[in-house]
């Protein structure tokens, strides 16, 4: 078996996790990139899922949380919104695995013929397949933070940790370093802070031949020098690589409690890199304003998937974001779209300064986010559609405004008259320069309007006066679109269409007039807003819910 020794230009840093999932595994590696970055490093980002779906494209949200979407059109892992978040890497497809994917590239090439009659394996065939995907990031920065999804111990994540530990092997120490996330828990019956997880955890890695330099616990509070000694000798990693990862009030604390603990100093030591301090008071300045609003304004967001915060991650921090800009603390009220079918909408959105309708696929709820429009538009409460929103915004405006009784999306209903929202069958992808064909028979996995598309904007509208500009571009993922053939009347009928796509055939926002701030877009603006960056769009409909407090 030929081994292969690589030099590269970039060092990485792998980060795993153990004991169990969701002690914040993506978020920790987010802030280890932040933190490098603010010492004047540049980074890159990866994210290794173990599922053999090819992409969470097609995944329920309730089971795995948002589909975030990058530039080029990947449907990616949500962590990958925390890594664009924390820092200015610019992630794409070649920045989210998943084992599907790796299988699927290893078998097409096995009917290719391209193994040579031999026989295909997990070992070495799917690890060199994994270790080619993370080669890729060679020489894109200074450092790639590789995160391996999955808790160690699972079947699943073995070809991934056999793939990390041979790239040590290829790139040598001085290149790669392994951290491994663990949970450091407090049991109150016994008053005690307990180790013996953690032990376990690097045992069975060390078992499958990784020994992690540096262990992030996962802890209520701060670990002692003692307990920090206890693990170290337990684990055989030196105490000043224990590092305490503290739960903390808000998740932008982390970049900073990290500094605190050294961990930054002690990556750079392990990869033999030298470089300045970090500058971490815009992180302190931005926690600074998280926890000391002078304002606060409550929003109602009318979902589908209200039961789990995950599945609307990126808006949840967009409007976060949007909050920081004005100074304010956004609540949220997550109001379940078929409880407004039943209750009225006074009852369930009453006290709320902005009404939000998310992105989301299919016809349950329709009916109750159509009621919370209708109520928005009225009351004269800011409102901001997104993707599903914006098109539910116009079905809505149709039938109660433009006198289109049996308005509707073709999502919801293929016969009729008035389908102001419909699926294009054909249409023009001008990242891959080609029309793209599809009917409702198309496959559900990628036939999608996805990734980042160029918008216009006409002056004197919300949008225009948000993002001060003419030309945006702004990330998609929706396979229906406004039908242009009743542009006309609704136009005519007062909707402000306010942005389009270049040639003008795509409508990308409506809004209203007479209304204080109502918007609905066609993207997905969540996907673009950081903490350091508010999104336009966002600081603008909280700036307009803030207004709207105040006039109550
Ligand atoms: N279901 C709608 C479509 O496919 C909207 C999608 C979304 O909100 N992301 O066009």
């Amino acid at each position: 078996m030929k081994t292969t020794n690589y030099s590269t230009k970039t060092k990485f840093i792998f980060i795993t996790g153990g004991v169990l999932s969701s002690l914040g595994k993506g978020l920790a590696a987010a802030a280890i990139g932040a933190l490098l970055e603010s010492r004047g490093l540049t980074i890159t980002m990866q994210k290794l899922d173990p599922y053999i779906n090819v992409d969470p494209g097609t995944m329920n949200p309730f089971q795995h949380g948002e589909v975030y979407v990058t530039d080029d059109g990947a449907e990616t892992d949500l962590d990958l919104g925390h890594y664009e978040r924390y820092t200015s890497a610019k992630l794409g497809q070649k920045h989210n695995y998943t084992s599907g994917r790796i299988y699927h590239s290893v078998i097409t090439k096995e009917r290719q013929g391209k193994y040579l009659g031999g026989t295909v394996q997990v070992i070495p065939h799917i690890t060199d397949e994994i270790k080619k995907s993370i080669h890729q990031l060679d020489g894109e920065a200074d450092l790639a933070i590789i995160e391996i999804g999955g808790t160690i111990g699972d079947i699943e994540s073995l070809p991934f940790l056999e793939a990390i530990r041979q790239f040590r092997l290829d790139v040598g120490r001085e290149n790669s370093v392994y951290i491994h996330v663990t949970w450091v828990p407090y049991l109150k019956t016994a008053g005690e802070v307990k180790t013996k997880p953690t032990q376990h955890s690097v045992k069975e890695l060390r078992a499958i031949g990784i020994q992690p330099d540096i262990l992030l616990c996962r802890t209520e509070t701060q670990l002692s020098m003692d307990l920090k000694a206890k693990i170290s000798l337990f684990c055989n990693v030196p105490t000043d690589a224990v590092i305490t990862a503290q739960d903390v009030e808000s998740i932008y604390e982390v970049p900073i409690r990290f500094h605190k603990e050294g961990l930054d100093d002690k990556i750079l030591e392990l990869l033999n890199v030298w470089t300045g301090s970090p500058r971490i008071e815009p992180w302190q300045e931005l926690v600074r304003k998280i926890k000391n609003p002078s304002h606060r304004v409550l929003i109602g967001i009318i979902g589908k998937y209200v039961d789990l915060k995950e599945s609307y991650k990126s808006l949840h921090e967009a409007l976060v974001h949007g909050g920081v800009a004005n100074d304010t603390h956004v609540e949220l009220r997550y109001v379940n779209a078929e409880d407004l079918e039943e209750q009225p909408a006074e009852e369930l959105l009453s006290g709320c300064h902005g009404v939000l309708v998310p992105g989301g696929f299919g016809s349950r709820g329709v009916a109750g986010k159509l009621k919370a429009i209708t109520y928005a538009r009225e009351n004269k409460i800011p409102f901001f559609g997104i993707c599903l929103g914006m098109q539910l915004a116009v079905v809505e405006y149709a039938r109660m405004i433009a006198g289109m009784k049996d308005a509707n999306s073709n999502e919801f209903t293929a016969d009729t008259k008035h389908n102001v929202i419909y699926l294009m069958k054909e249409w023009f992808d001008h990242r891959s320069n080609k029309m793209q064909v599809r009917d409702e028979s198309s496959d559900m996995g990628g036939t999608l309007r996805l990734g980042s598309y160029p918008c216009t904007l006409k002056k004197d509208t919300f949008a225009y006066a948000a993002y001060q500009e003419d030309k945006i571009d702004e990330r998609h993922r929706h396979r229906y679109e406004f039908n242009g053939d009743f542009r006309k009347e609704l136009v005519e009928k007062g909707l402000v269409i306010s942005g389009t796509s270049p040639d003008d055939t795509l409508v990308e926002i409506v809004e209203l007039k007479d209304h204080p701030w109502y918007l609905g877009c066609q993207f997905h603006p969540e996907f673009q807003s950081s903490p350091m960056k508010p999104h336009p769009l966002f600081r603008e409909f909280i700036k307009a819910g803030l207004k709207f407090s105040r006039k109550r």
